[in-house]
Order: structure tokens, then C-alpha cells, then sequence
């Protein structure tokens, strides 16, 4: 759970534009308010989703700038995505180590915090020669709405 609150999300923001300037990426209003509204959310939304709500403040921009920018932020690790399978990509501005579960039928995406995946005892031999940076666990289910 994420703590939506109005300071939370400020310092998430400024987070995001002094990691930004670190590595040296333009941080354009477009760019920050982009970043802000899946900072302001636990809902990891789509491209689209975004997209519709940035319109509201760039009627003129585009769904493939929103959709490049936020492929930008991924490459930078300033934000994850949560691969749901058959389904377009999803997007987390949340970075502490956590977990998914995607519901089946309305493809919702929470947070699953759990400590046992944390510390996942994966054999070398299902590695092959990967020496693994991280992973997470997508959990599938159905959500109590939709049962
Ligand atoms: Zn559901
Ligand atoms: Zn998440």
C-alpha cells in the first residue's frame, strides 16, 4: 500500500527530478507531470490511462510521447513495469521491492508484500549462466469484485 497522500507524492516528485538531473534527462513540465500522475496512484496504470489523464493538462500531446516517455523512464530505472501477460505494459513509480497480483478477469495489478518471495531460493541450475540482478512475482487470481 502506498501512502497517498499529497506530501508523499511531492517528495516522490522531487525525487524524480533530482534522479533525473543525475543522469542527466531533460525534466520538462510534459515529462513531470507525466511522472506525477503515476506517482499519485497504486493502481499501476497503463500507457492509456495516463495518456487520458496528461490530456487534461497537454490536450495536445500524444499518445506515443506519453508512451516514449514513460519507455524513457524505464530504461532509467525511474520507474518499473509490471508485465502482466496478454495485456498491455504496466506501469509502477513504486521501486521498494514488492510483488504483484493481476486479476484474470478485470486486470487489475496490486501490490502483493510478501516476505517469503523476498528471499526466494532459486537453484543454479534454472539459472543457466544468468547471474541474476532481481526479480518479482506475478501472482494471478481473481479479485474480490470481480468473483
Ligand atoms: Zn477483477
Ligand atoms: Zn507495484
Amino acid at each position: 500500500m502506498i501512502e497517498n497522500s499529497a506530501g508523499f507524492i511531492e517528495q516522490r516528485v522531487s525525487e524524480f527530478i533530482s534522479r533525473s538531473k543525475e543522469l542527466g534527462i531533460k525534466v520538462t513540465p510534459q515529462r513531470v507531470a507525466i511522472y506525477k500522475e503515476l506517482a499519485s496512484t497504486d493502481q499501476h496504470p497503463s500507457t492509456e490511462i495516463i495518456y487520458n489523464k496528461i490530456r487534461d493538462y497537454y490536450p495536445n500531446i500524444s499518445l506515443t510521447t506519453v508512451y516514449r516517455t514513460l519507455e524513457t523512464f524505464e530504461k532509467l530505472g525511474l520507474i518499473s513495469v509490471v508485465n502482466v501477460l496478454y495485456n498491455a505494459a504496466r506501469y509502477d513509480a513504486n521501486l521498494d521491492p514488492h510483488h504483484h497480483i493481476v486479476c484474470t478477469q478485470c486486470k487489475k495489478v496490486e501490490d502483493v508484500y510478501d516476505e517469503s518471495f523476498t528471499n526466494l531460493d532459486v537453484s543454479e541450475k534454472t539459472l543457466g549462466d544468468y547471474k541474476v540482478e532481481g526479480y518479482s512475482v506475478l501472482l494471478s487470481g481473481v479479485c474480490i469484485d470481480c468473483r
